[in-house]
């Protein structure tokens, strides 16, 4: 049974008011809340265990080094990888991709060649092979999609050349919720003999991901969006590539010896983690995987569809309303306006009601010009989410609406 009302009282901040209002919070697109097993856990480690991992032979030092590998595991099972030597700790879904960019750019692009990404991607799967742009000159072809937010697969058939190296592409859209096919994508990348990377910062807190199954080359994630802390992240990459990739950046932890006139590296995964990472935090990430998958991501999937169901059937009778991502796979993100109600206007009175929603561009300028428009509000819900918080943002919508 999916308590909801029971799930809640593991998030204190669920229970705050703000402007004496109880606070709505549908702003898990940008950042998720986080339950007590995972701000435990972090005040636990820092008060009884904290030490630098890796490099120390004292008790607490091997405490904590256990407890971050053991994390790593967590990861490694949560999205079902082949081995931990495939799971890298970084900072976030963005310096996931920077590393990628750089790494695999290094290793396998030259100039003239192709990466495919999609219209609806995140700035940080576009700016960093923008980046590497400015030592390799890589093309970037895009996908396109349709009205609805789908991307349009023949048309993405039709982008494969000879000299297409990688397919980098978002799980699902932070604006339009569209879940893209991305086992299709795949397989069609490998049939041309083509690896593909996913951006999976909005699907992993929402769908269950198995990484072998999806058969995806890359796939990377950020902790706060599925309940961890801040500051950290995840990519995965198949050891055949991770080893023929160069390290990202260079320090304490990720070589095996140093010396003036040679260094050599660490094995993996620790030739991608240069200097101390943050092992508290990646404490606190394996709690909160642990915490989806005591309730199960398929029953999490399962209460956020049907949120997401009752939330478009509402909202698609307010008048004026304009939904943005009508995708027949859609995941728990509704992007939307309202008359000729400016998004920040809409966002910012909805706030005063204790409505926390986003509002502006969602870091997807190319796709908000595919949409002919500067921006949105956005409502993204968790796996705490309520109808009652769903009838709140119908009323408060109203409510603007009726100011205007
Ligand atoms: N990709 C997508 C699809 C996202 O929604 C986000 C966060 N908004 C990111 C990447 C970047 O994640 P982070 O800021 O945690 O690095």
């Amino acid at each position: 049974m999916y308590d909801v009302y029971k799930i809640r009282e593991d998030f204190p901040i669920l229970g705050r008011e703000v402007y004496k209002r109880p606070l709505v919070y549908l702003d898990n697109g940008a950042t998720t809340q986080k339950p007590r097993v995972v701000v435990d856990s972090l005040v636990n480690e820092y008060y009884s265990v904290n030490a630098n991992v890796h490099r120390g032979v004292h008790f607490l030092s091997q405490q904590a080094t256990e407890l971050h590998e053991a994390s790593r595991e967590t990861v490694r099972r949560f999205i079902n990888a082949r081995s931990i030597s495939e799971i890298i700790f970084t900072r976030g879904t963005t310096e996931s991709m920077n590393l990628l960019a750089y790494s695999f750019g290094e290793a396998f692009l030259k100039d003239g060649d192709e990466v495919i990404v999609s219209v609806m991607e995140h700035h940080s799967n576009i700016v960093p092979w923008q980046l590497l742009q400015s030592r390799k000159n890589i093309v970037l072809k895009v996908i396109p999609m349709n009205d609805k937010g789908e991307l349009l697969m023949d048309e993405y058939k039709a982008l494969f050349t000879e000299k297409t190296k990688l397919v980098s592409v978002a799980h699902v859209s932070n604006v339009l919720g569209t879940i893209n096919p991305v086992k299709e994508i795949i397989k069609i990348a490998h049939g041309h003999g083509v690896p593909v990377a996913i951006d999976g910062a909005q699907s992993t807190p929402h769908i269950p991901v198995d990484v072998q199954d999806l058969d995806a080359d890359f796939f990377a994630f950020s902790g706060h969006k599925i309940y961890g802390p801040t500051g950290v992240g995840v990519l995965y990459g198949k050891e055949d590539f991770l080893e023929k990739m160069p390290p990202y950046q260079g320090g304490g932890e990720m070589i095996q010896n140093v010396s003036f006139e040679k260094t050599t590296f660490n094995d993996l995964p620790f030739k991608f983690e240069a200097g101390t990472p943050d092992y508290v935090a990646t404490t606190g990430l394996a709690k909160a995987l642990d915490y989806c998958s005591a309730l199960g991501m398929e029953n999490i999937a399962a209460h956020e569809q049907e949120l997401t169901r009752y939330a478009m059937e509402r909202m698609h009778q307010i008048e004026g309303m304009r939904i943005f991502g009508e995708a027949k796979e859609k995941d728990a993100v509704i992007s939307f306006l309202v008359g000729d109600i400016h998004h920040l206007d809409l966002g910012t009175l909805l706030d005063r009601l204790g409505i926390a929603v986003r509002t502006g561009h969602h870091c997807a300028e190319p796709l908000m010009r595919r949409l002919g428009i500067e921006g949105t509000v956005r409502a993204s819900f968790a796996l705490y989410n309520t109808k009652e918080e769903i009838d709140a943002l119908v009323a408060g919508i109203e409510r603007v609406r009726k100011m205007f």
